[in-house]
Formats: structure tokens, C-alpha cells, sequence
């Protein structure tokens, strides 16, 4: 299961992403392209563009119609296969797939001193060589993410925020 998020759902991508989906993502990209890359790849397509998702060969595009993140998350919740992400983590810059650092010496130079001296757990990705050190924040999101598709319903999750 791979995706392809079009240039106005950066954020979702990059949550995706935390969550260990493969998907997609450039911030300036012509819908063209994304269709082009959608079909070589055969990755479902994220869009907020009505027009995008009714061009004919695609592998069932999904419409996100929200703009809040919790929101588009609950729309895509049962397209998502939690059995393909859970073995990987993917990098939030460029979909790389993150593993973590054995040998503490090999990023220290990739990482200021002070982050180097402060944390032991280290993860790199594996396509751009990003070093992430802070665990916490990805976790925080995994966290979120799991309270969001574990509320009751949609209808009592709205009723509570309000
Ligand atoms: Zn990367």
C-alpha cells in the first residue's frame, strides 16, 4: 500500500510518514506528474482536488475534504493497513525508510554536540543520511493518532471538541 499526496497535504503526508506509511510527497508538483507517478508506481493518490480523482485509471484516488489533520486522518483511517507501517519508520524529509543507529560514533557528525552528548537513541534515514535523536515528538503523534481511531465515532469525537 503506497500513496502519493498532492502538494496541498504536506502535513498529512508527513504525519503518514511518522506512522511508517510509504507515501509520496513534493511541495510543488504538477497534477499531471502526480498522475504519471500514481500510475508507474501504482500508489493511491491524496488529494483535495475534485478534478484530480475523476481521472480515469487511477487506483481508487481518495478525496480529502477536511483541512484539519485529525479530520483527514479519520478519512483515510479505513484505507489504511496498519499491518504494512508497522514495521517501519519513514523519514519526514524524504520517505526513507529509518533505522536505528548501532554504533552511537557514526553520526556524531552529523549531530550538534550538545544533541550528541544528551541522547543515546539515534535513528538515520537510509536515503537522505537525516539523523533524527528525539524520540518523544514522533511518539507523541503515534499517540495521537491511535486516540483519534480509537474514539467511539466521528460524531463523538466532534461533540467533545466543541
Ligand atoms: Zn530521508
Amino acid at each position: 500500500m503506497k500513496f502519493i499526496a498532492d502538494a496541498m497535504l504536506g502535513r498529512l503526508a508527513k504525519w503518514l510518514r511518522i506512522l511508517g506509511f510509504d507515501v509520496l510527497y513534493y511541495p510543488v508538483i504538477d497534477d499531471r506528474l502526480v498522475i504519471k507517478i500514481a500510475r508507474e508506481q501504482e500508489r493511491t493518490i491524496l488529494t483535495r482536488d475534485t478534478r484530480l480523482v475523476k481521472q480515469r485509471g487511477l487506483r481508487s484516488p481518495v478525496l480529502i475534504e477536511s483541512n484539519n489533520i485529525f479530520d483527514q486522518l479519520l478519512e483515510i483511517k479505513d484505507r489504511l493497513d496498519f499491518r504494512d507501517a508497522a514495521h517501519s519508520e519513514r523519514c519526514t524529509v524524504c520517505n526513507g525508510i529509518l533505522s536505528s543507529v548501532s554504533r552511537k560514533k557514526e553520526i556524531k557528525e552529523s549531530v550538534p554536540d550538545f544533541i550528541y552528548h544528551n541522547f543515546n537513541d539515534f535513528i538515520k534515514c537510509e536515503d537522505c543520511g537525516k539523523v533524527y535523536w528525539d524520540g518523544t515528538h514522533r511518539e507523541k503523534i503515534r499517540q495521537k493518532v491511535k486516540e483519534i481511531f480509537s474514539a467511539p465515532s466521528e460524531l463523538l469525537r466532534r461533540q467533545g471538541r466543541n
